[in-house]
């Protein structure tokens, strides 16, 4: 039996929501026992730890959930015949591939196809086949909202924590119905992603507008009247 000593690993960057594609190779682990794959983005894509001499854990941030997800698995699994799925446990889908490079290639196509289908349903106005990007902001964006409804950080200046989520086709609109005060973040630059993470909480004050602007200087939040 030939056993291959490379393998490619393709998976959706839990970050940018890019496919990114590595090389891994066997030899890797003979003198150290980890190792890590970053996306371009520089949001970390894949750490494989061998554990003993056949056994390797690996760990992968994921886009679905925001959480890292852990899988246990023999050598024979990551440089064999087959193909080994990464997924997401929590909504049941794939969120990359390690195998064989054109398998892997031709798998991860359909992780974006499921991925701007998921993305698309958000997005009511019907028009699906628009741009990746807007997609995966949309939907990076719904992620971190109800994330921050959770954790209480994302509620109105008069007190109402009930704000309801608008998803239009270049922004989503937060309203409070109580106040009528309207938060407006546009979904056409990835880099919101980044000033959203940076604010923490969100306090919904009237024409409240979030876009970022020149991000090559690090001003982030702008609060327009
Ligand atoms: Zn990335
Ligand atoms: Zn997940
Ligand atoms: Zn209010």
């Amino acid at each position: 039996m030939i056993v291959s000593a490379v393998a490619t690993v393709g998976i959706q960057c839990s970050k940018c929501g890019e496919l990114q594609f590595r090389t891994l190779s066997a030899f890797a682990f003979s003198h150290f026992n980890q190792e890590s794959y970053s996306c371009v983005c520089g949001a970390p894509l894949l750490t494989i730890t061998s554990i003993e001499r056949s056994n390797f854990s690996i760990e992968y941030p994921c886009i679905y959930c925001g959480e890292s997800h852990y899988l246990l698995t023999k050598r024979n699994h990551i440089w064999g015949e087959d193909i080994l799925e990464l997924v997401c446990n929590d909504k049941d889908l794939p969120i990359g591939y390690i195998g064989h490079h054109h398998e892997v290639a031709n798998s991860c196509q359909e992780i974006k196809k499921n991925f701007v289908k998921l993305a698309s349903q958000l997005v009511n106005d019907g028009e699906n086949e628009s741009e990746f990007d807007n997609f995966f902001i949309v939907y990076a964006i719904m992620e971190k909202i109800s994330k921050m409804v959770e954790r209480g950080q994302l509620e109105c200046r008069c007190g109402n924590k009930n704000l309801s989520v608008e998803i239009l086709s270049d922004k989503i609109e937060l309203v409070c119905q109580a106040c009528y005060a309207v938060g407006t973040i546009y979904t056409d630059n990835k880099e919101i992603l980044r000033i959203i993470d940076s604010m923490g909480s969100i306090f919904l004050e009237d024409n409240m507008t979030w876009y970022p602007k020149d991000p090559l200087k690090g001003q982030n939040l702008v609060k327009n009247k």
